[in-house]
């Protein structure tokens, strides 16, 4: 059987900083491409996200989010290799259990994308990562806990998983009478959107919870018609759409930057949700807004846009049990 059409983009991925800056028009040496920092993490960047960069412009926000570079390397005091607690916080079976009646699975350790600033970057995905075995204790465990009424796919990218994956889970999960929600967790409608096709949105329509897709996007420049189109297929599915965006230097630490995405966003159909400061992973420093900066711009947004528009300025401390508003 032929693999759908989102796999064959997902496999045609640029992952050659030389490629992806020839591509641009850009020199790598002026650019501090590295080639120690691609072993740590690989590039990967779907060319339909390449296309939406601005040809010829070094700074230009989306390609400062997949370029490995020098900055990467240099030592950071207080950057981890699990800045999260997600250690901690595994039940094993890649569940993670944080938050108060909720239950979040690793569902798969892929992406089509490597975002540089990734918490997950150094994730240890073969050990915590929801096998076709764990799912099953990962279900039994979800249907013994009757305090867990809401269920996070996460990765990673749940979407990057087939839909008879996701079927399967869902299938099963159906036996559990206090799941009340679903939630997925996904980078894939805004960096491939053509992963939101025919499939996949027959089963979001065949779910019989409230579905919320928590979509991730930094900046304005991500959206474009192919985008809109499949968020607009996910809303005609039934889900509710919200954006989480990270603050990051150098890619959206302005008020015009954030203001824009927000309503890019609600253009297309998405309420924003969070802003996260930046978790201090290992070869992430050089994103780094500091917090006052962080509230002096969440203060900009809040001055100049409706409140619905202004996501919640946010961190993740590890142990917390729930996102620690700045
Ligand atoms: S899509 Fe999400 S999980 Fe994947 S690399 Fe980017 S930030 Fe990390």
């Amino acid at each position: 059987m032929q693999s759908p059409r989102w796999q064959q983009l997902w496999r045609e991925a640029v992952r050659d900083g030389g490629e992806l800056l020839g591509l641009l028009g850009l020199d790598p040496a002026a650019l501090g491409l590295s080639a120690g920092a691609a072993r740590q993490f690989p590039l990967r960047v779907p060319r339909g996200f390449v296309a939406r960069m601005r040809h010829g412009d070094p700074a230009d926000p989306l390609l400062r989010q997949v370029l490995p570079v020098d900055a990467e390397m240099r030592p950071a005091p207080g950057f981890s290799l699990d800045a999260v607690g997600d250690g901690a916080a595994s039940a094993g079976d890649g569940m993670i259990r944080k938050y108060n009646g909720r239950a979040l699975l690793v569902a798969t350790g892929s992406c089509a994308i490597n975002c540089r600033y990734c918490f997950r970057r150094h994730f240890p995905y073969a050990e915590q990562t929801a096998s076709a075995a764990g799912w099953a204790a990962a279900l039994e465990r979800i249907a013994a806990d009757g305090g867990i009424e809401e269920v996070i796919l996460s990765g990673g990218d749940p979407l990057s998983l087939s839909d008879a994956k996701l079927a399967a889970f869902t299938d099963a999960l159906r036996a559990v009478p206090h799941v009340r929600r679903l939630r997925l967790h996904t980078r894939l409608p805004v960096v491939l959107p053509e992963r939101v096709d025919d499939g996949f949105t027959d089963w979001i329509a065949s779910l019989p919870w409230p579905v919320a897709v928590v979509l991730h996007a930094n900046h304005a420049n991500e959206f474009d018609a192919g985008v809109d189109a499949a968020l607009a297929r996910l809303r005609a599915a039934g889900a509710s759409l919200l954006n989480q965006a990270v603050l990051l230097r150098g890619v959206n630490d302005s008020v015009d930057a954030l203001a824009a995405l927000s309503e890019r966003g609600f253009a297309a159909g998405v309420l924003p949700y969070y802003l996260h400061q930046l978790d201090r992973v290992q070869g992430a420093a050089h994103f780094e807004v500091d917090d006052a900066r962080a509230r002096q711009l969440h203060a900009g947004l809040a001055a100049r846009l409706s409140g619905y528009l202004v996501p919640r300025l946010v961190r993740e401390v590890a142990g917390d049990p729930g996102k620690r508003p700045l």
